[in-house]
């Protein structure tokens, strides 16, 4: 904030994405004294959860995707919706849209991402979607209805590309009763979090639940039909794939045009450089979020970005806070299908050791990445089973206490002792609340269980895997406390309405 107190300080947001939502919502928690905050939103919606963007096909309402609209009651905050920001004069500290010209003393980049599509002929035929917002959402339903009802029999899907947002939308689409194949270029699902024999495993999961997969298969082009609608894929070896509606899964490229274009730096691939502070190359802009490139590099997931927009709110009211580096953690939310990665997942550290339990009968395969010495966790896979998940992925860079085998054994969560998780390590990785924090809401703030947590703290609020951990915090903590633990799935180690990422009881 401005030293000169009564002088108002200007911060202009462009972007009304999640991670803007978390840096206003951030700013004005802790009392953000004499500022005023205006925030421009290029989509024609208040900030909504992406990340939940898929219980849209459950028959989930725009509105309720919707992020806590009372940030913007607050008399100090103003958004503009359906308004994009065209440019940055950095000389005269303002920002243009179409109809205004707007001053700024410290400027927030908050722009996200665009979805990206195969570079071939045919990629923009009507049928053929991104799947990134809420309108990219409608559009593919209006047009399946209407495609179908056209041709008056099933419509046969293809998601291109196979990673954590391709086998989201494939469910998304059989959900509508469209036939999908999954088209991956790579050798097997998920590649970036997945080695061969675990993406294998996923493969045959996914196939188990009717969805077909290609893998291997680079699409050259897309061909239409005589009503000019998508038809079919052409892939690399000359074959033909028959296609009545295509969504693209390709990966997402930082929207960093308005930076590029006011001279900050970038990186050569995309993204506005930002260093540990968050500030980019002017040192009155920030940037925080999927469009902010830390070390060279962008990560599409929304908790480090919300952890950036803690940094970024800290820092513009006089504080100090440093971004600790990506959290690469990443859970499928496709019902039925339990995935998981964390950590070092992939195993780059030198000299580490994997420990691999692998049930193809039962469809689980397990890997804990350790350190040299077999004590101290690096990372792990969960295919088939991530009951372990909300268990293991705070004892990353911990020791592990006991047998690591024993983690992996079936019902592995079970033995995974939240007693055990250190005061420091991060149970929720979107809202950053450490395992000490939720005893302290237990012991100091009277929280009696994961909802009132939740409340309190925020963990569990955004992707919802942490939930079951947070449990079993709580009823330990409780049951110290000597008081009653409440009955709900915190006694299990895997949620016992598990056939539903969108209705679980534990994942609220
Ligand atoms: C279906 C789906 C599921 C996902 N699931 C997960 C998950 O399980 N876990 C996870 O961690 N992440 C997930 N993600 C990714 C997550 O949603 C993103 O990491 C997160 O939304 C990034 O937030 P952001 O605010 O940086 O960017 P965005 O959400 O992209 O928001 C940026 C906003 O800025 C606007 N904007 C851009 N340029 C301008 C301009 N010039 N003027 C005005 N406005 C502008 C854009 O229109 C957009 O609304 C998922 C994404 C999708 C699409």
């Amino acid at each position: 904030m401005h030293e000169d107190s009564g002088i108002t300080t200007q911060i202009t947001v462009v972007g009304a994405g999640m991670v803007a939502h978390r840096f206003v919502e951030s700013l004005l928690s802790r009392d953000g004294g004499d500022m005023r905050v205006t925030v421009f939103g290029e989509e024609k919606r208040h900030p909504y959860d992406r990340v939940g963007l898929t219980a849209f096909f459950d028959g989930t309402s725009p509105e309720r995707l919707e992020l806590d609209r009372s940030v913007f009651d607050d008399p100090r905050v103003e958004l503009f919706t359906g308004e994009r920001v065209q440019r940055i004069d950095r000389k005269e500290r303002t920002v243009h849209t179409a109809s205004r010209r707007h001053r700024y003393d410290r400027l927030v980049l908050a722009t996200g991402s665009y979805a990206a599509r195969v570079a071939v002929d045919g990629a923009r035929l009507p049928g053929c979607f991104v799947y990134r917002t809420i309108d990219d959402l409608i559009a593919l339903r209006d047009f399946v209805a209407s495609r179908r009802a056209q041709l008056g029999r099933p419509l046969r899907g293809v998601v291109i590309g196979g990673g954590l947002l391709g086998l989201e939308a494939a469910g998304a689409l059989q959900s509508q009763e469209v036939a999908c194949t999954i088209v991956q270029s790579s050798d097997r699902l998920m590649s970036a979090q997945l080695d061969l024999p675990a993406g294998r495993m996923l493969q045959r999961l996914i196939e188990d639940r009717g969805l077909t997969v290609r893998t291997e298969a680079r699409t050259t082009r897309l061909d239409a039909d005589r009503t000019g609608n998508v038809a079919a894929l052409e892939f690399h070896d000359g074959s033909m794939h028959p296609a009545d509606v295509v969504v693209f899964t390709v990966g997402v490229r930082p929207r960093d045009e308005l930076a590029r274009e006011a001279g900050l730096r970038c990186t050569p691939t995309g993204g506005v450089v930002v260093d540990e502070r968050c500030d980019t190359s002017d040192a009155d802009i920030l940037a925080i979020g999927e469009v902010a490139a830390f070390e060279g590099r962008t990560v599409g997931l929304v908790a480090p970005g919300y952890a950036m927009a803690e940094v970024a709110a800290t820092r513009l009211l006089g504080g100090d806070a440093t971004f600790p580096g990506f959290d690469e953690s990443a859970k499928l939310k496709l019902s039925g299908i339990d995935v998981a990665s964390f950590g070092d997942h992939r195993g780059d550290t030198p000299g580490v050791l994997d420990v691999v339990y692998a049930d193809p009968v039962a469809g689980v395969y397990k890997k804990l990445v350790l350190s040299d010495d077999a004590k101290t966790l690096l990372g792990g896979v969960l295919v088939g089973d991530a009951s372990a998940y909300g268990a293991l992925r705070p004892l990353v860079g911990a020791a592990l206490g006991g047998d690591p085998a024993a983690y992996l054994m079936p019902e592995g969560g079970a033995a995974a002792p939240a007693a055990e998780l250190p005061d420091a390590a991060v149970v929720c990785s979107c809202a950053n609340v450490t395992a000490g924090r939720i005893r302290e809401a237990v012991h100091e703030e009277g929280c009696a269980d994961a909802n009132a947590v939740k409340a309190c703290t925020r963990a569990g609020a955004t992707c919802g895997s942490c939930v079951l951990m947070v449990k079993k915090i709580v009823g330990t903590e409780l049951t110290a406390l000597g008081q009653s633990v409440p009955r709900d799935c915190a006694s299990t180690s895997r949620c016992p309405d598990d056939s539903s990422s969108t209705r679980c009881v534990c994942r609220g």
